[in-house]
């Protein structure tokens, strides 16, 4: 190969490394301007996670009922595989609820069993993603973290469950007392019924029996 050749090989060299980097730094310059960005400066960006994302739980305020949907039915804390829920109940029956409700979510797999077995829309998963502690005590939630509204939900909720089962009470109260009066007062007309039996029959007993004639026929 000629010099000549060898200057014309690097001139060429040359230009198509030039025309690889120009190349490239137009593709970096259009994702750059055009390209819609998917990072985020998390954590001061916070993303938009999809409705059906499976964070926080969380339990709906009532606010027509003014209480928590729970009724301490326990069938979530008998769904769950891995024991996470645990509860006090308030009550039960129609008025039943919870006065207590905690979720160890450090030993929760988020997978949705406890939602699915509940019968009265009283758990949901939220948006809430931030969960991590280094405090192993921080992955328990108890139903002031849990409720919606957090404490002031809680103490109305136990404040209508509480009045609800007095009333019931109350109720059931002067039901038996209605009926213990309407026993006593059908015993009573029975014995009086009885007694003006007995007074009836009695003269008739003591009236002396028709004598015989005292004249014999001839
Ligand atoms: S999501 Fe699954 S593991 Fe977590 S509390 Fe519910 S049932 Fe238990
Ligand atoms: S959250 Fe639902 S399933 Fe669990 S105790 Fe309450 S009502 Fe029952």
């Amino acid at each position: 190969m000629s010099a000549t050749d060898r200057k014309v090989n690097v001139l060429l060299d040359i230009l198509i490394s030039l025309r690889s980097f120009l190349k490239g730094m137009w593709v970096t310059a259009t994702n750059l301007v055009a390209r819609e960005k998917v990072t985020l400066q998390y954590p001061y960006e916070k993303p938009q996670v999809s409705p059906r994302y499976r964070g926080l739980f969380y339990l709906p305020f009532n606010e027509k009922e003014q209480r928590l949907n729970c009724t301490g039915c326990t069938l979530c804390e008998q769904a769950c595989p891995t024991k996470v829920i645990s509860m006090t109940k308030l009550g039960a029956g129609k008025h039943g609820g919870v006065s207590e409700f905690n979720m160890d979510l450090g030993r929760c797999m988020f997978c949705n069993l406890c939602i699915e077995a509940c019968p009265f829309d009283a758990i949901y998963m939220g948006s809430a993603y931030e969960l991590a502690s280094y405090d192993r005590d921080a992955s328990v939630f108890r139903i002031e973290d849990l409720a919606q509204g957090g404490k002031r939900s809680v103490e109305i909720n136990i404040k209508t469950i509480s009045e609800a089962l007095a009333e019931e009470e109350k109720a059931k109260a002067a039901k038996a007392k209605a009926a213990a009066e309407a026993k006593s007062a059908a015993d009573a007309k029975a014995a009086s019924a009885a007694e003006e039996r007995q007074a009836a029959e009695k003269p008739a007993a003591s009236e002396p029996a028709p004598s015989a004639s005292p004249e014999s026929p001839a």
